[in-house]
């Protein structure tokens, strides 16, 4: 027999968690979370590494400082997570060549400058083609050649685009940005929350409405409830669901429908684009790079865009820790988790000898996360197209019956992050709030789904 409840909530990430949160504080508490991964916190996730907390998923608290206050950072200041201020203006100044020469500061401003204007003007012309909706592209700005061309064209596109368009995040919440350097991890603030309405003991979750590795295979839904199945041939039923898994996991098909979605939500499903964006670290028996906190960041300058390009030393983070992190995405990304770790690590050796020389010693581990091929992730966070329209936001996060979604893909201004998460916790949780008040004689009876 089903086991049933009142609200199924698919996903203990943080848009899940808060939004199991938001419904026990309005007296909903008859919710079972199901929960593919061995823990909560989704793309909020750290494991042991080289004696410190490595965060494979998120690890900045972006948006900090500005007129509103990030939510997020709200959080962090109430359980006292530690974390340190990243400085990424530098990292233009500290571009290496293949042959460990760091490219003198004004050749790097200038290329910079460049590379911003020509985004900008990329921007604008694509702006101009959204607006009148025609197919003559304006001037077509310079292509990125040379490898310090590259690497900055790298920065500016994959990390630093607020330079180029207003970001939301920046814009509402400020411009800095924390690395969470805390041996709890980010995933920390998650287990805080959930202390408020999940039954824990000694910091451990003992509630049995979350439900671990327990993965949602199937959601049948018609007018009078869901029913769920889940890998294990389990079955829950319930009122309303909630979805919270990303929209790589939308995009495969990990999870049928039945029925189908409709066309419209599909659509919008196929729609938007999935980043990969992956943090290798790498630990050594000693430190051979620059250790000062301007120098936090540096970049190195491939023939190939996005080559090993963006490094971080974790010194300001974890002092002694004798940590390097490289970060690659996308195309890069994809090709690193289908090959071996040594050969991983060879390929990080080679660039690490081009900038440092080639007596540096090898690295003695290496992780490198696989969000990618992870099947209960399928990327790292959505990307909506520069000219999203508003039908596409409103069609991805719009209700299906009683089907509900969230997660940072829902999130109209900060998709993508951590906040965007929890705000889009919030706000399907209230949705689905007003939802039941709506369908109210409903919300007591206790309706088999057959
Ligand atoms: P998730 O955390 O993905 O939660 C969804 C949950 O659903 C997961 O736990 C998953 O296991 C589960 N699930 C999936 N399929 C099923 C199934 N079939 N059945 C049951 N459960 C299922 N944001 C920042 O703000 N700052 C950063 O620095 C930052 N860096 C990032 C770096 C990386 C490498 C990655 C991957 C993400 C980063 N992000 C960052 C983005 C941020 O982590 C996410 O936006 C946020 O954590 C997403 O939360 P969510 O609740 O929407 O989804």
């Amino acid at each position: 027999t089903p086991r049933r409840s009142f609200v199924i909530i698919v996903g203990a990430g943080i848009s899940g968690i808060t939004a199991a949160k938001v419904l026990s504080e309005n007296g909903v508490d008859d919710v079972v979370i199901l929960e593919a991964a061995d823990k909560i916190g989704g793309r909020i996730r750290k494991e042991e590494f080289g004696g410190v907390a490595a965060e494979l998923g998120a690890g900045w608290i972006a948006g900090v400082g500005g007129k509103q206050s990030n939510p997020v950072w709200e959080l962090a200041l109430q359980s006292n997570l530690r974390t340190c201020f990243s400085d990424y203006s530098n990292a233009r100044y500290n571009i290496y060549d293949h042959s460990g020469k760091i490219f003198p500061s004004g050749i790097a401003a200038d290329s910079y400058k460049k590379a911003v204007d020509s985004a900008i003007q990329k921007l604008r012309s694509q702006e101009g083609n959204h607006n009148e909706n025609t197919e003559d592209a304006a001037e077509t700005p310079s292509t990125p050649k040379t490898p310090i061309e590259l690497a900055i064209d790298f920065i500016l596109h994959d990390f630093e685009m607020a330079e180029v368009e207003p970001i939301s995040t920046y814009v509402d919440f400020g411009e800095r940005e924390f690395l969470v350097a805390d041996e709890r991890g980010y995933e920390h603030l998650l287990y805080k929350m959930a202390e408020n309405f999940l039954f824990t003991s000694e910091g451990k979750i003992m509630d049995s409405r979350l439900k671990l590795n327990t993965v949602v295979r199937e959601v049948q839904h018609s007018r009078n409830g869901i029913l769920v199945t889940t890998e294990d041939g389990s079955l829950y039923e319930a009122n309303y669901v909630i979805l919270s898994v990303s929209i790589g996991v939308l995009q495969s098909d990990l999870i049928s429908f039945s029925p189908p979605l409709p066309r419209w939500k599909m659509e919008a499903v196929r729609n938007l684009d999935v980043m990969v964006y992956t943090k290798i670290f790498l630990k050594f028996p000693y430190k051979f790079w620059p250790c000062e906190p301007e120098k936090e960041f540096f970049i190195y300058a491939h023939e190939r865009r996005g080559y090993y390009t963006f490094w971080q030393h974790m010194e300001n983070a974890y002092p002694g820790s004798n940590m390097l992190v490289v970060t690659l995405t996308n195309g890069e990304s994809k090709r690193v988790e289908a090959q071996f770790d040594e050969d991983t690590l060879r390929e990080a050796m080679e660039v690490l000898r081009n900038m440092f020389g080639p007596d540096i010693p090898d690295a003695t581990d290496i992780l490198v996360p696989c969000w990618w091929n992870n099947r209960f992730q399928r990327g790292s966070y959505s990307n909506y197209p520069i000219y999203a329209n508003h039908q596409l936001v409103h069609d991805i996060k719009e209700p299906v019956g009683r089907i509900f979604f969230t997660g940072e893909h829902t999130s109209e201004k900060f998709s993508g992050y951590v906040h965007g998460g929890y705000l889009s916790g919030i706000e399907s949780s209230n949705a689905l709030l007003e939802k039941m008040r709506r369908d109210d004689g409903r919300k007591n009876e206790s309706q088999a789904f057959l």
